[in-house]
């Protein structure tokens, strides 16, 4: 690639997390950006995605920051969670704070209004074009060129730029052309377990005297772990009052829960405290039984450019969700992109090779430690040991 002196035309693919971060950065340093994203607009239409709320951390507010949302986001709509909030099967509750001293936190940030604040922000740049409805069938990664299918017409339309960024999540179309080409290794893996989603409601300040709203039904600043050897559940508050649970476990396990009974008797052995929360046993089923449990991938590939493209965030390095890193991590790429373009005055034959370098190894450890993660939230999280030593950045 040869350096560009004048803006690029840039494509990303995606316009999820990082596909709208990206663009704002991008605009932001002068070039001209589209985004073809495969959904329809979510800020019309809200599709239901992988998780309701995230876990927002330093590393993703230092991006936020890079395109001036962090406060928009943190401070207007983030929930601190000041550390965890662990919940035995007798119904104890133990506390275990993140960070004592600088009294950081972690914030709870509603994944949809996140994408939806980031395209509107992309949208307000007049060199930044959305497109939904657009799905990536092919690239040519050396010359930048792309065919998308409108998914309303299937009419197929190709397109070129100067750059290609994939930011087409775990299942990237991007990395598949990647794939084909000598020199890009790759790993996937499909842990045990899978997760089922559950809506624990508000509830009424006072029965008797519903015009007093609702408020939380546990506490706000916490992050709820119920660890229970192989499998635990969590649960993060939104800005309803409500809280989103995860019950993270075996496939085997989920999947073996197939009847209203199983479910009932199951909940109410592991996690009796958050059955009455729920609602009715109707409801917990009805609850459970609304979506199928959802596999977690985690994978790892080398280099991250190829051509004139790249890949960010879930395309390059999706990972298990136990470390609550993945979309931070993902963040965390866009300003290093970002610091790398002023480092080489925007030639992308330096910056691309030079992003690769610098970010494979640590994702890929970001990667291994969510990994390991996932043992220690079901597990050592009850051990003494492990209490004494919580670091910010994770669960
Ligand atoms: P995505 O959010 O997947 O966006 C990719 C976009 O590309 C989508 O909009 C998709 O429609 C589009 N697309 C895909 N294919 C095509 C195509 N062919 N053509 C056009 N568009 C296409 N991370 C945290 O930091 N904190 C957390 O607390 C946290 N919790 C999580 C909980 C769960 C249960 C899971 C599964 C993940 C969690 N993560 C968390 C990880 C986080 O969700 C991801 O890392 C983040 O969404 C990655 O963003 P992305 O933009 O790379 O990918």
């Amino acid at each position: 690639m040869k350096k560009t002196t004048r803006g690029m035309d840039i494509i990303i693919v995606g316009g999820g997390l990082v596909g709208g971060l990206a663009a704002c950065a991008l605009a932001k340093r002068g070039h001209r950006v589209r985004v073809y994203e495969y959904r329809s607009d979510i800020r019309i239409k809200e599709a239901r995605g992988q998780s309701i709320d995230l876990s927002l951390s330093y590393r993703g507010r230092q991006a936020l920051k890079l395109i001036d949302l962090e406060d928009k986001i943190v401070n207007h709509h983030g929930i601190s969670m000041r550390g965890r909030m662990l919940h035995g099967k007798d119904g104890s509750l133990k506390e275990m704070i993140y960070d004592s001293v600088k009294k950081n936190t972690l914030y709870s940030v509603s994944r949809l209004y996140m994408n939806q604040v980031l395209l509107d922000a992309a949208d307000e740049y007049p060199s930044v074009t959305l497109f939904f409805n657009h799905k990536l069938l092919e690239a040519d990664l050396d010359n930048g060129k792309l065919k998308f299918s409108k998914t309303n017409t299937q009419e197929v339309i190709e397109v070129e730029a100067d750059l290609i960024i994939g930011a087409d999540g775990a299942h990237s179309t991007v990395r598949k052309m990647m794939l084909k080409r000598p020199g890009f290794d790759f790993s996937q893996t499909y842990i045990e377990h899978g997760y089922v989603e559950l809506n624990i409601p508000p509830r009424m300040i006072d029965e008797k005297n519903p015009e007093r709203g609702h408020e939380f039904c546990m506490s706000s600043n916490h992050l709820h772990i119920w660890p229970r050897g192989t499998f635990m559940m969590i649960a993060m508050p939104n800005d309803d009052h409500s809280f989103t649970g995860n019950i993270f476990a075996p496939l085997d396990i989920l999947n073996g829960l197939d009847t209203p009974k199983k479910v009932i008797d199951f909940f109410t052995e592991q996690f009796p405290d958050v059955v009455p929360l729920i609602g009715s046993h109707q409801t917990l089923v009805d609850n459970f039984f609304m979506v199928k449990p959802k596999s977690l991938i985690s994978i790892k590939c080398n280099p991250y450019h190829m051509g004139k493209s790249i890949i960010l965030g879930d395309a390059a390095h999706a990972m298990v969700p136990f470390y609550a890193q993945g979309m931070n991590a993902a963040f965390e790429d866009v300003v290093i992109l970002n610091e790398l373009m002023d480092l080489y005055n925007e030639d992308m034959s330096k910056v691309l090779p030079a992003f690769s370098k610098k970010r494979c190894a640590d994702a890929h450890a970001i990667c291994d430690l969510a990994m390991y993660n996932y043992i220690e939230m079901r597990e050592l999280v009850l051990k003494k040991s492990f209490l004494m030593r919580r670091t910010i950045d994770t669960f």
